[in-house]
């Protein structure tokens, strides 16, 4: 059943636990992820890209990601991740999409606080925001290796300002920046628990921890008990699903370019990264 994502992730960390989000560039990938959730009776957030949904395509997609939480026997939320442009907030959710990621995290403070307000009053109370402070270093969609350095360039989250950012956006859920990059980390992700700990004591909103693709598992299960409710993946289901792919496609164009048979190796690569994923974020 489509919930929304405020409410899944809220329950979830009345539970103990934190809900995963992946980011779906198609069908195949979105199934798969529904199919792990209903498997484990949890929650789970269909992501979708903004070059995605900046097209007549991605349009269509969400829709069908919409359909498919609408069906799903587990609370699924459809949202558009990290945009910056009003007009592609509106077409998603037209199309489908029940909550964005305003991400004015690149600009300056108060043109950050202006995006999220925009949003709102374009797309109304009842599209749930996420807000963004404090910069990721790396490519949402493209995993190079991000370089450390990038993290202090693009910044912390200042958790001094939380309280004022979260109040002047009414924001429902707040991303936050404290060593998480997009993309691969180069060496040993360091992530500032203490930061973390600075920023929820501030704020009663869920946190939100994008790029957690190569962070261990026993550091992400900490998560949760500093009110982190969200976490997204999108690098480590991609290398998985194409690791695979790569294995599996000479066998497959061999037998009878067997295209089926190849696309059901992909479901299943990317189910079972997402049972792991729930695995590991629940409680
Ligand atoms: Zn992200």
């Amino acid at each position: 059943m489509r919930t929304r994502l405020d409410h899944l992730v809220t329950s979830a960390l009345q539970h103990g636990s934190a809900v995963p989000a992946f980011t779906c560039y198609d069908f195949t990938t979105a199934m798969a992820v529904v199919a792990a959730a209903e498997e484990a009776g949890r929650g789970a957030i269909l992501l979708v890209a903004p070059k995605t949904a900046a097209t007549p395509n991605g349009l269509r997609l969400i829709g069908a990601l919409r359909g498919l939480a609408d069906a799903a026997s587990v609370p699924v939320a459809v949202q558009l991740d990290h945009a910056t442009d009003l007009q592609v907030m509106a077409d998603a959710v037209a199309a489908g999409a029940d909550s964005v990621l305003a991400d004015g995290s690149a600009l300056p403070y108060e043109d950050n606080i202006a995006l999220v307000r925009g949003a709102r009053s374009l797309l109304g109370p009842d599209v749930v925001l996420e807000a963004e402070l404090g910069g990721l270093a790396g490519d949402e969609d493209r995993a190079f290796g991000a370089d450390q350095s990038g993290v202090a360039v693009a910044g912390l989250t200042d958790s001094a300002l939380v309280e004022d950012f979260v109040s002047r956006t009414g924001a429902e859920l707040l991303a936050v920046a404290v060593g998480n990059v997009h993309g691969k980390y180069k060496g040993e992700p360091q992530l500032r628990w203490d930061v973390l700990q600075d920023i929820a004591v501030r704020t009663h909103i869920p946190l939100v921890l994008h790029g957690a693709s190569g962070i261990p598992a026993e550091e992400l299960v900490k998560a949760a008990a500093m009110n982190v409710g969200k976490v997204n993946f999108n690098t480590e289901l991609r290398t998985g699903v194409l690791a695979t792919l790569q294995d599996q496609l000479p066998g497959h164009r061999s037998d009878g370019e067997n295209l089926q048979g190849l696309l059901g190796h992909w479901n299943s690569s990317a189910r079972t990264f997402a049972a792991q994923t729930l695995a590991t974020l629940t409680r």
